[in-house]
């Protein structure tokens, strides 16, 4: 071995020493990216996530297992949610119009307007719709401290629990805005955090053609859409968009319901748009 080492003349040293230092160049730079392990670690965050949202949605499918088990899930679904209320003369309007198509909604009440309101808080739970938590006073719960977001929250869902016997299952941020820590308040009262799909922009247009429009040109099947009980233009919109809706071919079912379906479709927790 050394004989054969010492026949080696330098230029021979070079390209074995070059080698070498290519070889642990290349290990290096594998052993790198392999630290590095992008992909890896995506995956398990992606992993992680899924199961959360499958385990909040199974919250949800149980409560309503009896009415998703019946539903054809090649069918087109929306969920019309009604923010900021219950209002003690737009809600009746509101709730009349749901009867007269035999329609199923979700109500994210204030939890300050349902003790104002308690009366209608009830028709609500009573004409069979769903309620969810809008907080008690409409803040952006951003900008508050976490004991006041928790306030916000279990605060409402007595409110909204008093006035109308049910427990609030879900809520959702003024605004739409959140972050960790209100996730975190809300999963804590074992709610999922539901936002919209669709803006009806009814808050800013007052306008009950202009809502229509809005809606019917932005509704696609699964769509969480964002209305409020608050204004009269809303309820005037109703008659016309839910039976333009009808029309075509949309049934109507309540958040945990659309959510409930959702999960074999893989959408996620959150339905969000313009955030
Ligand atoms: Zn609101």
């Amino acid at each position: 071995m050394i004989r054969v080492l010492r026949r080696i003349r330098w230029p021979g040293w070079v390209l074995i020493i070059f080698i070498a230092i290519t070889f642990f160049y290349i290990s290096g730079s594998m052993i790198g990216a392999n630290s590095q392990a992008v992909p890896t670690t995506k995956k398990v965050a992606d992993h992680k996530l899924k199961e959360t949202v499958l385990h909040s949605k199974q919250f949800l499918v149980q409560k309503d297992s009896e009415v998703i088990k019946s539903l054809d899930r090649n069918k087109k679904y929306i969920a019309l949610t009604f923010d900021d209320g219950p209002s003690s003369d737009v809600t009746p309007q509101v709730l009349e119009a749901l009867e007269e198509y035999d329609v199923k909604a979700t109500f994210f009440m204030l939890g300050s307007q349902a003790k104002a309101n308690p009366s209608m808080a009830r028709a609500v739970a009573k004409a069979g719709h769903e309620i969810g938590n809008h907080t008690n006073s409409h803040q952006n719960l951003v900008k508050l401290d976490t004991y006041d977001i928790k306030e916000e929250f279990s605060e409402s869902a007595r409110n909204i629990e008093e006035a109308s016997g049910q427990y609030p299952t879900m809520s959702r941020p003024p605004y739409g805005k959140f972050d960790k820590r209100v996730e975190e308040t809300a999963t804590a009262l074992r709610n999922s955090l539901i936002l919209w799909s669709v803006d009806s922009m009814d808050w800013k247009t007052r306008n009950a053609k202009m809502i229509n429009e809005e809606i019917l040109n932005s509704v696609t099947p699964g769509a969480i859409v964002l209305m409020h009980d608050i204004h009269q233009e809303t309820a005037d919109a109703l008659p016309e968009l839910l039976s333009a809706l009808i029309n075509e071919g949309y049934q109507f079912v309540t958040v945990s319901e659309i959510l409930s379906l959702s999960v074999n479709v893989g959408t996620g927790l959150y339905y969000k748009v313009n955030y």
